[in-house]
């Protein structure tokens, strides 16, 4: 039998606010289910407007504070919030498979990777320089600022719960930000976790609020707030789209991490079994439900018929089951859902002519578990040359010249990751410029850390998250103009 008492210690059922856990106040619950089997793993408030307006109340009151602090006190709190996230990653990752359903050795590093962006952001709390900039005018220093831009209003995803958190409370935190956090329905209790962990830490009421419940009255709430100054989201691009709109009527300023299409292309002249690890890393990962993973693969004729039986060999050895059962490579996906979609998606390259390697059905084990999947003879007619699959699919799209392959990675309206295999110099050069992508892989499939920026172009979002440039979204910038010096 699963032990589940450690994760239990950071399931709340409850949302905090000011410091308080509060209940659902007859508004009703959300149900929680276990993606692996189905069964509910327990309830969250459904809150709405009047919870949402309470917790940026409670983030505006407790904003002055946290933002007086100085940069080494306000780093001292994440440090210590990351120690504790080290040493309570067991129980938080069995937490994250338990409602996300990913291998348990992916969820304790999705946590790791958590504490790594804490980390990160506490260590530049105390970067956050100005500038001194030489004054064109006697007797006047010119001096420039940067501070927190208040209250921040943050909404992530179910694919990354935990994760996708980290980084937007590690840097406002790090900024003097306080913020008002509303996690997936679908995996609240990794968001939920964070209130915990940030009260172990000490971390004064009011400055992490947690929310969970009605989406879109949760996020007209936070747009339409005046005291909200900022707006962080990581999901659609269809919803991030609707809070742009939103903010921008108040002039908030947002960041947003959507949809992506990734484009994954080997060249003729690329390390094969090189680029047969990099595939399967930003592809299978997390059963293919993120928003980096490779969408496309676009293989050089040369090498076509090779990296294709390579890859079958490595995704036929994918283990499918339970996150927790040992040995488990792939788990279930998040929902019904999102198994309809990816059948569609299969349906419809088969019909136009794609050839089914591996898999390409719903996994003997039923439910929410789909085969590992690879199709090749793949044509640009197919949906999945344009849509987001969020699933464990591969379809490989054959190319002559490295023209056309460029050509083909940029036909899409997302610009978030690609990737490209080579060993030729002069092309990682090239097309890493022709590509129209905010991160760019090139002879890997993996491309996330917290000490780079994560982020799209076009119609995959703005802003960066991570790195040094990911502070610049949590600040504002101030001139001071002194005279009669
Ligand atoms: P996905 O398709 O990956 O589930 P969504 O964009 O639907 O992406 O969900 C990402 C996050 O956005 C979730 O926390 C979800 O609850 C939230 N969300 C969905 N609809 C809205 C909305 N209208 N306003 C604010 N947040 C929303």
């Amino acid at each position: 039998m699963l032990d589940l008492t450690r994760a239990m210690t950071f399931r709340r059922q409850a949302n905090l606010i000011d410091g308080r856990w509060v209940g659902a106040a007859g508004a009703g619950t959300i149900s929680v289910k276990n993606p692996a089997s189905g069964e509910e793993i327990g309830t969250v408030p459904l809150a709405g407007k009047a919870e949402t307006d309470a917790a940026i109340a409670a983030a505006h009151r407790a904003f002055p504070g946290w933002s007086a602090l100085l940069a080494s006190e306000r780093a001292a709190k994440l440090f210590a919030l990351a120690d504790l996230i080290r040493t309570q990653a067991e129980a938080l990752a069995e937490l994250l498979t338990l409602e996300q359903g990913k291998p348990l050795a992916e969820a304790k590093g999705e946590v790791l990777g958590g504490a790594a962006y804490i980390q990160w952001f506490a260590e530049e709390a105390k970067r956050v320089y100005g500038d001194v900039i030489p004054s064109p005018f006697p007797a006047r220093r010119i001096l420039v600022t940067r501070e927190p831009v208040g209250v921040v209003a943050a909404i992530t995803p179910w694919n990354f719960p935990f994760s996708m958190l980290a980084r937007k409370l590690g840097a406002a935190l790090a900024a003097g930000c306080t913020i008002v956090a509303k996690p997936s329905e679908l995996t609240p209790y990794s968001g939920l976790a964070w209130g915990v962990l940030a009260e172990k830490a000490g971390i004064p009421a009011g400055v992490v609020n947690i929310v969970t419940g009605d989406a879109s009255a949760i996020g007209a709430t936070m747009t339409d707030s005046a005291l909200v100054r900022k707006v962080t989201f990581t999901g659609s691009t269809r919803v991030g789209k609707l809070l742009a709109e939103a903010s921008a009527r108040s002039m908030k300023r947002y960041s947003m991490e959507l949809g992506g299409n990734a484009p994954f292309i080997v060249f003729d002249d690329a390390d094969l079994d090189a680029s047969v690890e990099g595939a399967m890393a930003a592809k299978y990962r997390n059963s293919g439900q993120t928003c980096i993973c490779t969408n496309r693969f676009y293989v050089q004729n040369g090498v076509y018929d090779a990296f294709a039986a390579k890859l079958a060999e490595k995704v036929k050895a994918l283990t499918v089951g339970p996150g927790f059962a040992a040995g488990t490579m792939q788990g279930p996906l998040i929902n019904e859902a999102a198994i309809t979609k990816v059948e569609a998606l299969v349906h419809d390259a088969t019909a136009r002519g794609g050839k089914v390697l591996v898999g390409g059905k719903l996994h003997a084990l039923g439910g929410n578990f789909y085969e590992p999947t690879l199709i090749t003879r793949g044509t640009q007619k197919m949906r999945i040359a344009r849509e987001e699959v969020f699933g464990p699919v591969s379809v490989l799209f054959p190319f002559e010249t490295e023209e056309e392959a460029v050509e083909m990675a940029n036909a899409t309206e997302y610009g978030l990751a690609s990737y490209f295999f080579t060993r030729d110099l002069a092309r990682i050069f090239r097309v890493s410029a022709e590509l129209k992508f905010g991160m760019v892989g090139i002879n890997t499939g993996i491309i996330t850390t917290e000490v780079a920026p994560f982020g799209g172009t076009k119609e995959s979002g703005v802003g960066r998250e991570g790195s040094k440039y990911g502070l610049d979204d949590y600040l504002d910038v101030k001139y001071l103009s002194i005279g009669g010096l």
